[in-house]
């Protein structure tokens, strides 16, 4: 009786979101915890965005908005594509909600039928899969390998592809591994999609300017794919904005227009107040996102440096995102005490409980043998954190 409908409990809760709230329920009781585990940059959101939002609060009419977004917010977007990715999009093609989480939630219950196969490279932004899931649709993993540097080969997409498939999902620069398709990388996959027409491209490029190698490549520019690709972006990573809860995509009309209506029957449109910080976000020279792009840089720099020195943690230098994605299987089969280490989610328990650090267990992304750190976090926070994280693994046997 007292139980959710199955849709809700075969859900698995967001592992991201489990240790951060273990990490604060630690703190709660008087640790101090380090967190590593979330994925939001730890500088203020800029002062010219919060002004924007204070001015539009003391006009007072703060109301509802078209569901799909306030008009000059869809234009700045639209110009925001123009300029940043060379890509023409009206904005009739708009639509903002509540996060690129929502926006990644409406397209596969927009794009996938029951039964319908999602191609995921491994590994892979925690919520895919359990978006897939809510929507009845099915995830075929293709395993991007260490060698590499976690990408697929279009060899490897062709090889996934079945006359049920019908979304490719990925993101890049990726959320866990932080590596970074090239513009030859991303044409080698459209080629290989061109040839199956069913089949659309939700492009997850939330992290389009933490980029630390190159220009952004967009999977969008291709005539091969011609309204066949989804831009997911939002506000949160470029602008530090994760709490005012903004993400758009540039979509296909017929796309766009399906958004629209599911968003009118269940959330309406994003906060008025976030619209309008984020209208002042988009067109703002960008030299905030810069200078936090600058610090990642160096924070990158200095932890991965760090962390080569730690035993078993063999890890890539990530060209995009902020975070590590260290091999870790050297412990697994090692004691802490009685207890054996036998997977990446013992390892992260033993972490939080025995160094006081949150991170999260690359089993949440699809890829076991593995862990996340997050370096959105002061430098200091991250010599702390590493220094307790060797000296923990050093008491394993
Ligand atoms: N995609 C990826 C790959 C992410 O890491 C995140 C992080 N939150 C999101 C989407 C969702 O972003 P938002 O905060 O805009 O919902
Ligand atoms: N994207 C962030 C992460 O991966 C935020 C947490 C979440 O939304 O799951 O940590």
């Amino acid at each position: 009786m007292d139980k959710p409908a199955k849709r809700i409990e075969v859900l698995e809760e967001s592992q991201t979101i489990a240790m951060a709230k273990a990490s604060r329920q630690l703190k709660s009781q008087g640790y101090d915890v380090v967190n590593l585990s979330f994925g939001e940059p730890d500088f203020k959101t800029p002062e010219h965005i919060r002004e924007a939002a204070k001015n539009f609060i003391d006009q007072g009419y703060v109301y509802y908005t078209p569901v799909a977004g306030i008009p000059e917010l869809r234009q700045a977007i639209c110009e925001k594509f123009k300029r940043e990715n060379n890509l023409d999009f009206k904005p009739e093609q708009i639509i903002v909600s509540t996060g690129a989480k929502h926006s990644l939630m409406n397209l596969i219950l927009t794009l996938v039928e029951v039964g319908d196969e999602v191609i995921i490279p491994t590994p892979y932004w925690v919520s895919y899969s359990e978006m897939v899931k809510l929507s009845e649709g099915t995830c075929v993993y293709v395993p991007g390998k260490e060698e590499n540097n976690f990408k697929i080969t279009p060899e490897q997409l062709e090889a996934s592809i079945t006359e049920k498939s019908r979304v490719f999902l990925f993101s890049s620069p990726c959320n866990p591994t932080g590596s970074v398709y090239t513009h030859d990388e991303l044409h080698g996959l459209a080629k290989v999609l061109e040839k199956y027409p069913r089949i659309y491209v939700v492009a997850d490029e939330i992290y389009e300017h933490i980029n630390y190698v190159a220009k952004h490549e967009t999977m969008a520019q291709f005539p091969e794919l011609k309204n066949r690709v989804v831009v997911v972006n939002g506000v949160s990573k470029a602008f530090a904005m994760t709490g005012w809860r903004l993400g758009y995509i540039g979509a296909p009309e017929w796309i766009a227009a399906a958004c629209d209506k599911l968003q009118s029957q269940f959330t309406s449109g994003t906060s008025a107040v976030s619209q309008h910080a984020a209208i002042a976000a988009l067109n703002s020279p960008m030299e905030a996102t810069k200078k936090m792009r600058e610090i990642f840089t160096m924070r990158r720099d200095h932890i991965f440096e760090r962390i080569q020195k730690i035993k078993g943690f063999k890890t890539i230098s990530p060209d995009g995102a902020f975070y590590l994605f260290p091999n870790v299987s050297y412990y697994f089969g090692k004691k802490a005490g009685e207890k054996i280490i036998t997977n990446s989610d013992d390892l992260c328990q033993y972490l939080l409980f025995e160094a006081h650090v949150a991170i999260v267990p690359g089993s949440a992304f699809g890829a076991e043998g593995y862990v996340r750190i997050s370096y959105a976090a002061s430098e200091e926070d991250l010599q702390k954190a590493m220094d307790r994280i060797e000296e923990a693994l050093n008491k394993l046997q």
